[in-house]
């Protein structure tokens, strides 16, 4: 039932849409928020979008992806498909990178994503004696020019180990006080990988920022970093403010060695980000027979109370060969990778590309309720379930109630001309 509601002088009006619960309302948008939901058919409003029964829902929100090395698959011809390649083969290639080049790369994917109804983004940009801070002197002058779409954190990111690159930890710091806005580390590129969390921990610590490892990206628990990062969260009051990367050692564990990570994972308020592009491709590579998945343990860690959310991670380099920065791409390979098709998992998995990664990034919260910021997606599909299982296209995103991409699609089909005469 369609209720009246008052009249207002609204920014955007987003007039018969289908909201998430599956009720039709139009929706008012106004100073960056939606402030009215219900029949405000007729209501002025700047720009009124009729939107015939299309589904809204709140923003994509990406919190992995790597701005600073996507698109280099070209460069970096990969043979054995490996992890241990990969991390070889882009570091050569990061030398020589320069300012401009990792702009250039990192605003297509930015537009990639941005098109696909991304409305807020984490990137991580490497920082090293390799490729010092061109990484991060590229991407900064982003954020300001991708903010009327696109929200953009940028952790600074030790991907090839603190203590085996001397030299990367005053590199971090110097990154956090130019305006990097949290850490990264690696651990299992550290031989010493709690001395590595350490370091993190200490520079988090240091600059009041969160941290986000990459951590645990192995087939088989062997390094199990992920207890060390439970157990430092906590000692540092950081809880709420870590999040983890990969974690398909956890893929490894039987249930009774699993439920106590869970348990400390869910209690330090740490969110695990699944990234099942690169992880299907990377992991299980030495199985010459029942290959493994190779995902973290999705549904285990959720059913524990988790916060797991999936992730792009790389676009077309040696970490993964694929991609186009579309999130519900992500969607559909964790359906199918983490066994999760059931009605109810089926809308866990549009929440893990949502409103999970929000939390998980701290943004404030947005989508189709009243009082929330308006970054939402009106997609070109009536049924929730069209927009992961079917890859519904957006048809227009709005980012702080304001209108940013507007997509046409026509297709003509002569063929059905030619059979009729
Ligand atoms: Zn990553």
């Amino acid at each position: 039932m369609r209720q009246k509601a008052g009249t207002m002088h609204f920014d955007l009006l987003l007039h018969d849409c289908r909201l998430p619960d599956g009720t039709l309302a139009d929706l008012g948008c106004r100073d960056g928020r939606v402030v009215a939901v219900g029949d405000l058919a007729g209501q002025p409003a700047e720009r009124t979008l009729r939107c015939e029964g299309r589904v809204v829902t709140p923003g994509l929100v990406e919190s992995h992806i790597h701005l600073d090395k996507a698109l280099l698959s070209d460069r970096t011809p990969s043979a054995e498909g490996t992890l241990q390649e990969a991390i070889r083969i882009t570091g050569g290639a990061k030398r020589r990178f320069t300012v401009e080049d990792i702009r250039v790369r990192a605003r297509t994917v930015l537009d990639m994503a941005v098109r696909h109804g991304t409305t807020a983004m984490r990137s991580h940009v490497e920082v090293d004696p390799i490729v010092e801070l061109r990484g991060l002197e590229a991407l900064l002058p982003l954020k300001a020019e991708y903010a009327p779409a696109l929200d953009l954190q940028l952790c600074a990111f030790a991907q090839e180990g603190v203590f085996r690159m001397p030299g990367t930890e005053q590199l971090l710091g110097e990154a956090l006080r130019r305006g990097a806005d949290l850490i990264g580390g690696c651990p299992y590129t550290d031989a010493d990988g709690h001395a590595q969390i350490d370091v993190i921990f200490r520079l988090a610590r240091d600059f009041g920022a969160d941290a986000d490892f990459h951590v645990d990206f192995f087939d088989e628990p062997e390094h199990l970093h992920l207890r060390y990062i439970i157990e430092q969260t906590t000692r540092w009051g950081w809880q709420g403010r870590v999040a983890v990367g990969h974690c398909t050692e956890l893929g490894a564990l039987p249930p009774t060695d699993l439920a106590p990570i869970a348990a400390g994972l869910k209690e330090a308020g740490i969110g695990v980000i699944t990234l099942p592009a690169t992880d299907l491709y990377l992991m299980g590579r030495k199985d010459t027979h029942r290959i493994r998945r190779g995902l973290a343990p999705v549904k285990r860690l959720r059913d524990a109370g988790v916060n797991v959310v999936a992730a792009t991670n790389n676009v077309r380099n040696a970490f993964t060969p694929v991609g186009n920065a579309n999130l519900l791409l992500m969607g559909f390979l964790l359906t199918v990778g983490a066994h999760m098709g059931t009605d109810r998992e089926r809308r866990e998995v549009l929440d893990m590309l949502t409103v999970d990664p929000a939390r998980l990034l701290r943004l404030p919260a947005c989508g189709p309720a009243p009082g929330l910021q308006a970054d939402l997606v009106v997609w070109d599909a009536t049924r929730l379930d069209d927009l992961v299982a079917g890859q519904a296209a957006p048809w227009v995103v709005v980012k702080r109630g304001r209108v940013t991409v507007e997509h046409e699609r026509t297709a003509r089909e002569p063929w059905r001309l030619a059979s009729a005469n």
